[in-house]
């Protein structure tokens, strides 16, 4: 039966003699249509064109015809990484991009370990949605994919075999806060039991490396003593060594294949020292890892889906620190995680960075799609604010946050009017933000299906919240 279709217009392509395009069938599904060379595909003959689902072996052959839907790494390119939980946003993340026409090389396809857990979605399924979304909107640019926070060997091998460009390493389950505020005694005892072989050095040696004088950088002095050092040491030690262990994984995987690489300590309870930022640095490049990237934990709170808190003055003094170091070794760009919505200090960033800098946002896309269907789903909007409530104590977990759920009004409270007003609100944001893997769970076939139906307005919200991103950093 010959079904009624429109076409994606920015998706029809002609490559190698072959036709392709993105379709939408009456009932919402998308369908990818090949004329030409169509024996890699599997789908549905009619009036000579193949009509394919999109299906992960479809997006293989796609893949192979079309390299420019391939990922591949970025270097030191001042970069954004797009998280997308629900898998529909890619269009409107090009949208934004193509309007503020900046040199940002974006990362479509990046979810962490966690959220993939919460979800329940795989590497190659995040790879794939994305990929699909660039086809749509026919976007021939770079684009980058990352395996992101990347916590023990086991999680690696998802991310390889879905083609990913951009590791990050997050090895803070071995960062010992605690060393803090340990006393010399206890910080002696601690980097007296540092795996040192696989260190490869010994404390003599980095006593001389960092202590002998003090370290002059352009605009930036460092002073280790020895206690200094130690606290770095048995803060970091174990973490260096779990990234030198992750790193040799990721090389012996991809085999041969170019890589982005970075290392993440954001997600620390204390800030990372200018001495620390230095002696991480250094220690990673002497031992050749081919880090492009730095996750710091700035000072001030980063959370998520909100603006950045603390004391701005104090932010860009650190932050300046950060940025010598980083341009001292010239390697690797400075890594802004949970990245979102941080508009206070955007431009800040930029200055020091200087367009070395990565920026990171996963969960806003969420937000932007419940502002979509606070609009346009208002009974579906409630149940997911309802169930926000239910379930915020469990769901907050593994998060820094400063939510009051008390603060949130609960949807009986509310009028229809009222309820976009919630996606303004720091307390309903971060509320909605973190119980995302419930809401998904219970209702995410419905807040699919609304925003498969409300393509524009999604878009439209996504370009509203990213130029507001995107433009700082152009
Ligand atoms: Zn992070």
């Amino acid at each position: 039966m010959e079904q009624k279709m429109t076409t994606y217009k920015t998706s029809m392509i002609e490559h190698e003699g072959t036709h392709y395009a993105l379709v939408r069938l009456a009932n919402g599904e998308k369908r990818l249509l090949v004329e030409g060379e169509t024996a890699v595909f599997r789908g549905d003959l009619q009036n000579g064109k193949l009509l394919c689902p999109l299906t992960p072996e479809n997006a293989v052959a796609l893949r192979g015809r079309l390299p420019w839907l391939i990922p591949t790494p970025l270097g030191l390119l001042t970069s954004f990484g797009f998280g997308d939980r629900i898998g529909l946003a890619t269009p409107g993340h090009i949208a934004a991009l193509d309007i503020v026409e900046g040199h940002i090389a974006p990362i479509f396809a990046q979810q962490s370990v966690r959220e993939n857990t919460r979800i329940g979605r795989t590497p190659q399924q995040v790879m794939d949605d994305a990929m699909w979304g660039i086809f749509e909107t026919g976007w021939r640019g770079s684009w980058g994919a990352d395996a992101d926070h990347i916590k023990e060997i086991a999680h690696v091998a998802p991310f390889v075999q879905a083609g990913y460009t951009f590791y990050t390493i997050d090895p803070s389950d071995h960062v010992d806060n605690e060393a803090q505020t340990d006393d010399l005694q206890t910080l002696r005892q601690k980097t007296a039991v540092l795996p040192w072989s696989q260190l490869a050095t010994t404390l003599d040696e980095l006593l001389a490396t960092y202590c002998t004088a003090p370290i002059a950088l352009h605009g930036l002095t460092l002073h280790f003593t020895e206690e200094v050092l130690l606290r770095a040491l048995a803060k970091y030690g174990h973490a260096l060594a779990h990234t030198l262990t992750i790193t040799a994984e990721i090389r012996q995987q991809l085999t041969g294949r170019p890589f982005d690489l970075e290392m993440s300590v954001d997600e620390t309870d204390t800030p990372t020292s200018a001495e620390e930022h230095f002696f991480i640095a250094q220690e990673l490049l002497k031992r050749d890892v081919p880090v492009v990237s730095l996750a710091p934990r700035f000072v001030g709170k980063f959370q998520k889906g909100v603006d950045y808190m603390g004391d701005l003055a104090e932010f860009e003094a650190e932050l300046a620190k950060h940025a010598a170091i980083m341009h001292h070794f010239d390697a690797y760009k400075l890594s802004i995680h949970t990245g979102s919505d941080k508009f206070s200090i955007y431009r800040v960033i930029n200055r020091y960075a200087n367009g070395r800098v990565h920026v990171k946002t996963a969960g806003t896309s969420y937000l932007e799609a419940l502002r979509v269907i606070s609009q346009v789903d208002a009974p579906l909007f409630r149940q997911i604010l309802d169930l926000g409530h239910e379930r915020f104590e469990k769901d907050r977990k593994t998060y820094f946050l400063d939510c009051r759920p008390q603060n949130v009004p609960t949807s009986a409270q509310l009028s229809n009017e009222a309820l976009p007003d919630l996606l303004d609100d720091f307390d309903a944001r971060q509320l909605l933000h973190v119980t995302f893997g419930s809401a998904l769970d219970e209702y995410g076939d419905n807040l699919k299906a609304d925003l498969s139906n409300n393509e524009a307005a999604y878009v439209a919200a996504l370009i509203a919240h990213f130029v507001r991103h995107l433009q700082p950093f152009c």
